[in-house]
């Protein structure tokens, strides 16, 4: 049995947001910071074993967990080991903004992470300072290193485009993965409710860059069933891999193989929707038969695309609100 829509797409790959909290103030995200006052609202973990079974049950094979930023939950490790014991579940993975990776990954390796993205849009330390509203770029970077060190099968960084602050650092991104087996996904900037007048000026295509990976020889690699949304090339001077996605390109859609909780238990069918559906009730017993069924209904109303070339993005204020 496996969770599939009206367009025959089907979903082994859920997004679980885990708060909507964040201690970085990216620019094109919470540049004021954290706008919830209360984290009561979150899943517990029975919630989070409950949900992640259904969707086991209906052909979810890949976890990945996100926020806001899901190191500042206290019982992130226990999360962690909760989703790798769900039958069915191969791979859990964290998306995070590095700031606990040096001290914790060691544990969360140790409950069943096989991979981790974390968010470096910039190696210039005083261009991350101003982007992310932190001074760490040294210290995520250790971490970088040391989630490889220990053996952390994917270590990914996500880097979104951004006209003013990293257009130019090409160079320095592919000096970055010479030498090291990590994969770096340039993300187009998108536009959400609260990001307007910063997407005006800084949004930037990833085609150019695809483009000058191409001519200098940089390969497509093929996809596996539960990977995401990246364009990923390989080039055999390089260890590592560029990734790119491109929302805002044809047919981003198309192979959309993924679906989102919130924190609070919502179902979204897509990060730029207007509706979503509580989950809540149905995560109050170990009887998944209703939630699945309940999935199994809702897949069904995923629309074909998102409307962002149109300019819409839902009631999505941020990408923190839902996981990004
Ligand atoms: N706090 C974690 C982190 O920093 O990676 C996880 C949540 S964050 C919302 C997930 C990813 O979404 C990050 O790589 C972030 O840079 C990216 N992101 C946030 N807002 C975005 C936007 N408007 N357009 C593109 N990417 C965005």
């Amino acid at each position: 049995m496996m969770l599939t829509d009206a367009y025959a797409r089907r979903f082994s790959y859920l997004r679980l947001s885990v708060t909507e909290s964040c201690n970085f103030r990216c620019s094109y995200c919470l540049p004021d910071g954290t706008d919830c006052t209360s984290r009561s609202g979150e899943l517990s973990l029975t919630e989070i074993r409950r949900l992640v079974s259904a969707f086991a049950k209906l052909g979810t094979r890949k976890v990945r967990i996100t926020g806001g930023e899901p190191s500042l939950r206290k019982d992130l490790t226990e999360i962690i080991a909760t989703c790798k014991a769900v039958p069915g579940i191969e791979k859990v993975a964290l998306t995070t903004n590095g700031y606990r990776l040096k001290r914790d990954a060691l544990a969360w390796q140790a409950a069943g992470l096989d991979a981790v993205n974390v968010s470096v849009d910039s190696l210039d330390a005083d261009t991350f300072h101003l982007v992310t509203g932190q001074d760490k770029l040294a210290d995520i970077l250790d971490g970088v290193a040391y989630a490889k060190a220990i053996g952390i099968k994917q270590v990914k960084i996500n880097t979104v485009l951004l006209k003013q602050h990293n257009a130019l650092a090409l160079p320095d991104f592919l000096a970055f993965i010479q030498q090291q087996d990590i994969a770096l996904r340039f993300i187009e900037l998108m536009r959400t409710g609260d990001n307007a007048g910063f997407y005006q000026r800084q949004h930037l295509s990833g085609v150019s860059i695809q483009k000058q990976l191409l001519a200098d020889g940089w390969q497509l690699n093929p996809k596996a069933r539960t990977d995401g949304p990246a364009l990923e090339y390989s080039h055999s001077d390089y260890q590592g891999k560029i990734g790119l996605i491109m929302p805002y390109s044809k047919d981003f859609c198309a192979d959309c193989n993924r679906l989102r909780i919130s924190s609070a238990g919502q179902l979204y069918l897509c990060l730029f929707t207007d509706t979503y559906q509580d989950l809540r009730s149905l995560l109050q017993t170990d009887d998944s038969a209703a939630l699945m069924r309940f999935l199994q209904q809702a897949v069904q109303g995923k629309a074909f695309s998102h409307q962002l070339t149109q300019d819409y993005s839902g009631s999505t204020r941020h990408l923190a609100q839902i996981g990004g």
